[in-house]
């Protein structure tokens, strides 16, 4: 038992404590070497409060009690209308616990707190009630064979222990996209918040004790990577795994599961939603005000660290020297700056290292294309960056083709359809695509031939719970949300019967 309670304090005068222990079979830890690690502040680089760091001992710790769990309280044991109305609970209290939550998000990873009380809390409750529905109605088939001799039936059944590594660009949001589905269809959850951003996940800890999931369902390790992260996915207790974060470390993922006990199962037991670097297209008949605006939230919506953010913009010709004109002035009216600020639409990115990388991707645009607007530090502590616009880019250029994951996006021009398809598609990612135009025959054409798992025609960033989202070539395996992410949490088993026997 751990009882390091810490009052965090928010710039807005409001305040609340949380437990930073490791969460596991309903009770804070400490860690069993005892270390802890800092937890930082974007906006200003100093520190919030330490929290319990998980070593390999620790993760066995808690997949074995996901694993009890799974085989004494939840897996069979426990029925769809009950899951049903735990997740319900569950998102109740995070209703109530809303404003916390948001506050919550905005101090450790420096979203605007407007935007975190509009889209991540609600979102997340949404999913979450989202799946609730799904638990009661989760079920099988039945199928005749041999002429009435035999009956079949199939079951969808839980998988099992499921590690579930999320990253720091929606913390709660992540975490709900991932227990919605998993807990709905009756796993067991062992969960790696991103080392960035522990603190809305340890308050969800506390809800999930409140709502009276058994101790086990849901446990939490903290930690980093190479360390807590690798310790997790190359456990040989685990079932299941599902990331989200980078293709590099995806692709380390998927190697590391192989070579465990994963490396005999189906696809569907490895989920990853990795990087992007997703084309917007602009064509001469779209309503270029909207397209504008659309645009803008697409590449700087949460500072550009998105893995779906529209960070290459093809504008067609005759319209580009307007377009760019408009949505430099756009950009220069956007208000970067203290995230619990009202009208604040930019806070600062994640981390120095975030901070570092998207410097140095700045620093290489400058020597490859021309800079349009933008492209410093703003202010003299946190992470802020300015919203920078870069363009004539080349083909080949590093940021034409790498995931940035910050404010900068690249604008070029196209002459037609066939052209902007065939560079659209030129990249080793296909999260996501967009598409400006009021032709809708051409909108369908184009969404068609676009490499991509998601394609948003007239608007960008938009996203429901009951839509699902993943990647196309390197940009991830599986899809979330909607009831295409049921099918990652469930196995299929088929009893088959032989009536004659049975009749005799
Ligand atoms: P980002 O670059 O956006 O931080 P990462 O892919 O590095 O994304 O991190 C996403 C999540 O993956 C985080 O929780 C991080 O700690 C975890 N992670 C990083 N490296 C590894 C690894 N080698 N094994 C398992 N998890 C990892």
């Amino acid at each position: 038992q751990r009882d390091e309670v810490v009052t965090i304090q928010f710039p807005n005068g409001s305040s609340t404590q949380i437990n930073t222990g490791l969460f596991v079979s309903n009770k804070f830890i400490s860690s069993e070497s005892g270390k802890s690690f800092e937890v930082f502040n974007p906006t200003n680089g100093k520190v919030i409060c330490r929290v319990a760091e998980a070593s390999a001992k620790d993760v066995d710790n808690a997949v074995q009690a996901a694993r009890d769990a799974f085989e004494q309280s939840w897996g069979l044991h426990v029925n769809g209308f009950e899951r049903a109305r735990l997740l319900n609970k569950l998102a109740d209290l995070m209703e109530k616990e809303g404003d916390t939550l948001a506050m919550l998000e905005a101090l450790d990873n420096g979203k605007t707190l407007a935007m975190a009380k509009a889209a991540d809390v609600p979102k997340s409750i949404q999913c979450l009630r989202y799946y609730a529905g799904w638990a009661d109605k989760i079920h099988g088939k039945t199928i005749e064979v041999n002429d009435d001799t035999n009956l079949v039936y199939t079951r969808h059944e839980p998988i099992g222990v499921c590690a579930q590594i999320i990253p720091w660009n929606f913390p709660l949001l992540m975490l709900a996209w991932k227990i919605g589905p998993a807990l709905a269809t009756g796993n067991t959850i062992v969960m790696k918040t991103a080392e960035q951003t522990p603190l809305s996940a340890l308050k969800v800890c506390e809800l999930i004790v409140q709502a009276g999931f058994p101790p086990g369902v849901f446990n939490i390790v903290m930690g980093f990577g190479p360390t807590t992260g690798a310790a997790l996915s190359s456990h040989m207790g685990v079932d299941k795994i599902a990331f989200t974060g980078s293709t590099a470390v995806g692709r380390h993922i998927l190697k590391s599961a192989s070579e465990s006990n994963l490396k005999k199962t189906q696809l569907q037991q490895i989920t990853l939603e990795l990087g992007g670097k997703s084309p917007n297209i602009i064509f001469d008949d779209a309503d270029i005000a909207q397209a504008i605006k659309w645009s803008n939230f697409g590449i700087y919506f949460n500072h550009g660290q998105c893995c779906a953010a529209g960070s290459r913009i093809f504008v067609q010709e005759s319209i580009y020297p307007k377009f760019i004109e408009e949505f430099s002035k756009i950009s220069s009216q956007m208000s970067v700056g203290d995230p619990f600020h009202e009208t604040t639409f930019q806070g600062p990115q994640i981390s120095q290292l975030q901070f570092d990388r998207i410097m140095n991707h700045i620093e290489i645009g400058k020597k490859d294309a021309k800079l349009l607007y933008g492209g410093n530090r703003k202010g003299e502590e946190g992470y802020f960056i300015e919203q920078t616009v870069f363009t004539d880019v080349p083909e080949d250029s590093r940021i034409m083709k790498e995931e940035i994951f910050g404010p900068v996006v690249v604008i070029n021009t196209f002459k037609d359809e066939d052209e902007v398809i065939r560079r659209a598609n030129s990249t080793e990612y296909g999260l996501a695509a967009g598409i400006f135009t009021r032709d809708l025959s051409r909108a369908h054409r184009v969404a068609r031939r676009l490499q991509a798992g998601t394609v948003w025609i007239n608007h960008y960033n938009d996203y429901a719970m009951n839509v699902p989202f993943g990647g196309y070539k390197q940009s991830g395996i599986g899809r979330e949300l909607g009831k295409y992410a049921l099918a990652n949490y469930t196995s299929i088993k088929s009893v088959n019967i032989n009536l004659v026997l049975c009749l005799s």
